[in-house]
C-alpha cells in the first residue's frame, strides 16, 4: 500500500494529517473461515491546505479491491426507489435522450440502468467485477467488464460513439486514478452532453460523525469547493446539485463540460446557496476536521459502552463495508457480537475481516430472539426495522450506532 505525498486532487505537496484510525483489513475482503490470516494496512486521513480535499494517505491496490466486489446494489429497497427517481432526474435534463445512449461508469449490477431499459432507452454499464457484470448482463443490461477511464471510453466511443449522458454514483470518490477517470468522464459525452457525479458529502461526515464511511476504498471525502477544484481543471462545471439518500447522504452534481461564463449563467442558484453554507459552516477549514477527529475517539468510548452495559444477547445487522471501520476501530469482536446477520447470498457463512465474526441469513439469526440487534447498516435503520418487526415479529431493542452519539431505541418506537 503506497502512502501519497501529494493532494489527490490538486498536487500540494503540504496535506496535513488529522485522524488516524489504526491499522485496519480490506473492508469488503470478508473471509471464508475466521482462521484465515487478513493482513492490515494504515487507515489515516490528511486535509489539503489548498483545495481543502479531506482524502486517505494511502491507496490500495484497485486490482485487490474490486475484482470480486460482494456490494450488490440491487440488494437495498432503497437503492430501487433512488434509482426510480434518478432516472426522472435525467430524462427532464436530457430530452432528446431517445437519440443517443446512457453510460454508467462502475455501474454495479446495473439497477441504475435498468429504469432506462424498461423505457427502450439504450444503455451500457462499465464495471471491473466480473462475478458482478455477469449478473447485470443476464439481467439484461449491457454491460461490460473493464475499469473506467480514458483507454475504456476511447474504445466505447470508437464503437458506438459520444453518449447524451455519463454518470457515476459513489464511485470517484474510490478511483486511485483519478485524474484519468474524469478526463474519461469529459470525453464520453458530447459537447452538449450531462455528466453526473455522485459522492457522498463531507459535510454530512463531519456534522453526523460518519467516520464509518473512512475505509480503504474510499479514498476522497469530496465538498463542493474539492469536486469544483478537481472538476475545473478539466473545463467542467457544475451547474446544478441535488441530494441523494444514500450512504446516509450523498450530492449529486450535474455538471457541463467547458465552464465559462455562458455556462455560469445556466447555473442552478442552488450551487452558490451550496458554495456559502460550506463556508459558513467552516466545512473546508482545519479546525473542524480536527474536531470530527476528537468525537470520532469519543463516539467509540460511548459505543463500548453501550455494548458493556446491555443486559442479554446483542447480534449484529448489516456487514457493509462502513461497519467493518467502526468494527475494526472500535475492536467490536465475536465476545460482544457474536453473529451478524445480512441479507446478501454473496456474505452468507463468511466471516468480517479483521474481526472474524460469522455473517449469517437474518431468519437465521433472529431464530435466537436477541435482545438487542445493533443495526450496523445504520443508514438504512428505517428498512431494517420495518424488516425485522413485520416480517420477522422481532419485539426486542435496537441499538443504533450513528449518526452522533449511539442510542438504544425499542421496536415501535
Ligand atoms: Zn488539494
Amino acid at each position: 500500500m503506497k502512502r501519497i505525498d501529494e493532494c489527490r486532487v490538486c498536487g500540494n505537496t503540504e496535506i496535513k494529517e488529522f485522524l488516524d484510525l489504526g491499522d485496519q483489513p480490506l473492508a469488503n475482503s470478508l473471509l471464508d473461515s475466521p482462521y484465515n490470516n487478513d493482513p492490515e494496512y494504515p487507515l489515516s486521513l490528511s486535509w489539503c491546505p489548498g483545495c481543502n480535499l479531506v482524502q486517505l494517505n494511502h491507496t490500495a491496490d484497485p486490482e485487490e479491491l474490486f475484482s470480486e466486489y460482494v456490494w450488490v446494489t440491487g440488494t437495498s429497497k432503497t437503492a430501487h426507489d433512488h434509482a426510480a427517481n434518478f432516472y426522472k432526474e435525467v430524462v427532464k435534463r436530457v430530452p432528446n435522450i431517445q437519440e443517443g445512449y446512457v453510460l454508467e461508469a462502475a455501474s454495479n449490477d446495473g439497477t441504475f440502468l435498468k429504469p432506462f431499459v424498461d423505457k427502450g432507452i439504450w444503455v451500457l454499464g462499465v464495471d471491473p467485477a466480473k462475478n458482478i457484470v455477469d449478473m447485470a448482463v443476464k439481467a439484461g443490461i449491457d454491460s461490460e467488464c473493464a475499469f473506467f477511464g480514458q483507454e475504456a471510453v476511447e474504445k466505447i466511443v470508437k464503437e458506438k460513439g459520444k453518449a447524451k449522458v455519463v454518470f457515476a454514483r459513489n464511485v470517484v470518490p474510490h478511483v486511485a486514478n483519478l485524474h484519468d477517470f474524469i478526463k474519461g468522464m469529459a470525453s464520453a459525452v458530447g459537447e452538449d452532453g450531462l455528466i453526473i457525479i455522485e459522492a457522498h458529502y463531507a459535510k454530512i461526515i463531519l456534522e453526523e460523525l460518519h467516520y464509518d464511511s473512512i475505509y480503504h476504498e474510499h479514498l476522497c471525502y469530496f465538498t463542493l469547493k474539492s469536486m469544483e477544484a478537481l472538476l475545473n481543471q478539466y473545463g467542467m462545471h457544475v451547474v446544478d446539485i441535488t441530494t441523494s439518500p444514500i450512504s446516509g447522504g450523498s450530492l449529486v452534481y450535474y455538471i457541463k463540460k467547458n465552464g465559462n461564463d455562458a455556462n455560469k449563467e445556466n447555473e442552478n442558484p442552488i450551487v452558490q446557496r451550496y458554495r456559502d453554507e460550506e463556508q459558513s459552516t467552516k466545512l473546508n477549514e482545519w479546525e473542524s476536521w480536527q474536531d470530527f477527529a476528537k468525537k470520532t475517539f469519543e463516539h467509540k468510548n460511548a459505543l463500548l459502552k453501550i455494548l458493556d452495559q446491555a443486559k442479554g444477547s446483542v447480534v449484529g445487522y448489516g456487514a457493509s463495508a462502513r461497519s467493518s471501520t467502526m468494527l475494526n476501530f472500535c475492536r467490536i469482536t465475536t465476545k460482544q457480537l457474536p453473529v451478524i446477520a445480512d441479507k446478501n447470498p454473496l456474505k452468507n457463512k463468511k466471516y468480517t475481516a479483521g474481526t472474524h465474526i460469522p455473517i449469517l441469513d437474518p431468519k437465521e439469526v433472529m431464530k435466537s430472539n436477541p435482545d438487542y440487534v445493533f443495526i450496523l447498516a445504520w443508514n438504512f435503520t428505517r428498512e431494517i426495522m420495518n424488516y425485522l418487526n413485520k416480517d420477522l415479529g422481532y419485539k426486542g431493542r435496537f441499538i443504533i450506532p450513528l449518526p452522533n452519539s449511539p442510542k438504544i431505541i425499542d421496536s415501535g418506537e
